[in-house]
Order: structure tokens, then sequence, then C-alpha cells
């Protein structure tokens, strides 16, 4: 766990830093390892440019009711950059002064950059679960059959992204039948040629595809004693698993993506991908320079 404080509202109102600040907002926020991915790359680049010595970043604890003040006194601060976690994405997303067009679509902004006229949005989370699964599984999306387990905030973001990248097919299944049918009515029209199904877990059309990349976007896996969202023996067999739980770090789908011999990775991967997008959209330093950083503060603070 990160030695970063958690801060509140009453610290903001009193923020008196001069350098560079950024931060993560979110109810709970205290387990985010965020704080400790961001200031170890922010080490690295200080080390080898000045400018970045006074970088800092920082956490607070912020009930969803008191966001739209919080994002007023980051802006009176001067605070240079934002991230959002749960339950914030989706709600400053109506709150933005501008809003990246690719964040449009997934209904959700995780990362603001403060500008002249305000809060700017974008979404990071595609990018991070895209370069997650070509890294770590060897697969683009582009091209994939993906079955996607899910229909919440997650899902909708990771459905977003597989489209947009170009997937061969998109069959999504999730628990709750008006949640899934809630999730097919926002991607179908962003869908185009790309063939869309929606099914419930035990239930897998016959004709599915050999050699899917499964993402779950459930958050069953979390709690110990979970089931898994999917019973991938069922499947033809997929070419790769990914979840995007990596705490725990052995969801009860990864252990049978191990028993049945396929790639598999957890989610730590697209955290790290989003947090350092995110740090690009901020500095301009390209992604793929920080995130080794990243992931080595990430792994650490979860170890
Ligand atoms: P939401 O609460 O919006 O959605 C939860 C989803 O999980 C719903 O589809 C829900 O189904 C399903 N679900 C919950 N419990 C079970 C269960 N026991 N069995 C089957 N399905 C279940 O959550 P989010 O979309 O925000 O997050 C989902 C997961 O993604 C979380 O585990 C989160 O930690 C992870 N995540 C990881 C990120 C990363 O960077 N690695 C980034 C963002 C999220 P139903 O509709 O039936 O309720």
């Amino acid at each position: 766990m990160s030695a970063e404080p958690v801060l509140t509202l009453a610290d903001l109102a009193a923020w008196a830093r001069p350098g560079t600040s950024l931060a993560v907002l979110g109810h709970p926020i205290k387990h985010s390892v965020s704080p400790a991915m961001h200031n170890a790359a922010l080490a690295q680049l200080a080390a080898v440019d000045p400018r970045y010595a006074d970088w800092r970043y920082f956490r607070f604890e912020v009930p969803p009711d008191d966001l739209p003040r919080a994002l007023e006194l980051l802006q009176a601060a001067r605070f240079h950059g934002v991230n959002l976690t749960v339950p914030h994405k989706v709600i400053a997303f109506g709150r933005v002064a501008r809003l990246d067009p690719a964040a449009q679509p997934a209904g959700a902004v995780n990362t603001l950059r403060l500008e002249p006229a305000g809060w700017h949005g974008f979404n990071t989370d595609g990018y991070g679960l895209a370069t997650a699964i070509r890294a770590e599984l060897g697969r683009p999306l582009a091209g994939a059959h993906v079955l996607l387990l899910g229909a919440g905030g997650a899902a909708r973001g990771a459905a977003v992204e597989c489209l947009r990248q170009g997937c061969a097919s998109l069959a999504i299944a999730n628990r709750s039948a008006g949640n899934l049918q809630a999730l097919l009515d926002i991607v179908r029209p962003l869908a185009g040629a790309i063939p869309v199904r929606g099914f419930a877990p035990g239930e897998a059309p016959a004709d599915l595809p050999a050699g899917m990349i499964v993402i779950n976007a459930t958050s069953a896996g979390l709690r110990p004693g979970d089931p898994a969202p999917v019973d991938l023996a069922a499947l033809p067999r997929p070419a790769a698993v990914y979840d995007m739980i990596y705490n725990p770090p052995r969801t009860p789908l990864l252990q049978a993506a191990a028993a049945l011999g396929l790639p598999h990775a957890h989610g730590l991967g697209m955290l790290v991908h989003q947090g350092a997008k995110a740090l690009e959209l901020w500095t301009g330093v390209p992604a793929h320079c920080t995130a080794p950083a990243m992931a080595a503060a990430a792994r650490a603070a979860l170890a």
C-alpha cells in the first residue's frame, strides 16, 4: 500500500502547495495504487528533467455528492490533472467543460486536464485494456472474436473499445437480463457491420466461435467465494482470458483458465496502461516510457 495519506475536501479547501499537483478522487480511495504508480513515474521523470521536480500526485476521499465542490476547489487550487475512480467516472462525465470525443460513447471519464476553459475530460480505460491484452496476451482486439462478461460501467467501456478497435464480433454475457439489454442498446448503434449479441452466462449460443478473447468486466471474483462469471470449459476453446480484476490476482475465472492451459492475465496491466496514458495527457511524455515504472510501483504497493 502506498504511504500517500488520504486527504479530504477540508485539505483541498486549505490547499497552498506551490508545485504542480495531480490527484485521484474516489469513494473509497484508500486502496488505490494510483498514487504509488504516478509518484514513481514522476520520480523517474524528475531524475532526468528538473521541470518535474515539484510534481506530486495526491489521493482524496470524496463522496459522490461532494464531487462538484471538489472539482471547483481543484480548479481554484490549479491542480493540473485529476483521475477519477468509482463512483465518479460517470458523475464527472456530465460536468466537464470539454469532452474528448473518444470518451463520449463510454459515458464516463477517468482523466481530467485543467485548461483555460475548465476541465477537459478523457477516458483512458479503453486504451489501458487494449494495450494490456496486446502486451500480456499477445492479442490485438482488432480482428478478434470477443466474449465480454458483464454489463456495468467497465463492460461498457470495454465494449466500446472492442468495437472502436474493429473486433470481428462481440458477444456479451451478463447475469441480469435488464442490464444486458441496456448495454446492448447502447453499443449496437456503434457496431456498424460488427455482429453484436447478448446472452445469459449459462446459456451460451451453440455457434459461438472457438478462439475468442474472453474479458471479465464483472466484479465476480473480487470477494472470496465468488463464482466464476462463466464456465470456460463449457465454451468452444477460447484463445485467451483477461480478467479486469487484479486484487486478488487469481480469480476463479483465471484459475479455470490456468487449468485449461489457456493464456491468461489479471487486470493490473490495464490499470498501469490507463495510468500511463493519463500521465501522457498531462505531461506529453509517451505512455510507454512511464508504464514500466508504474507497473513496478503497482506490484510493490499490492505486495
Ligand atoms: P459495476 O458495478 O458497474 O458492474 C458490475 C458487473 O458485475 C455487472 O455486470 C454485474 O452483473 C456483475 N456481477 C457482479 N457480481 C456478480 C456475480 N456474483 N456473478 C456474476 N456477475 C456479477 O462495476 P464496474 O463495471 O465498475 O467494475 C467491474 C469490474 O471491473 C470490477 O471488478 C472492477 O474492479 C474492475 N475494473 C478494473 C479496472 C482495471 O483497471 N483493471 C478498471 C475498471 C474496473 P448484474 O448486471 O447482473 O448486476
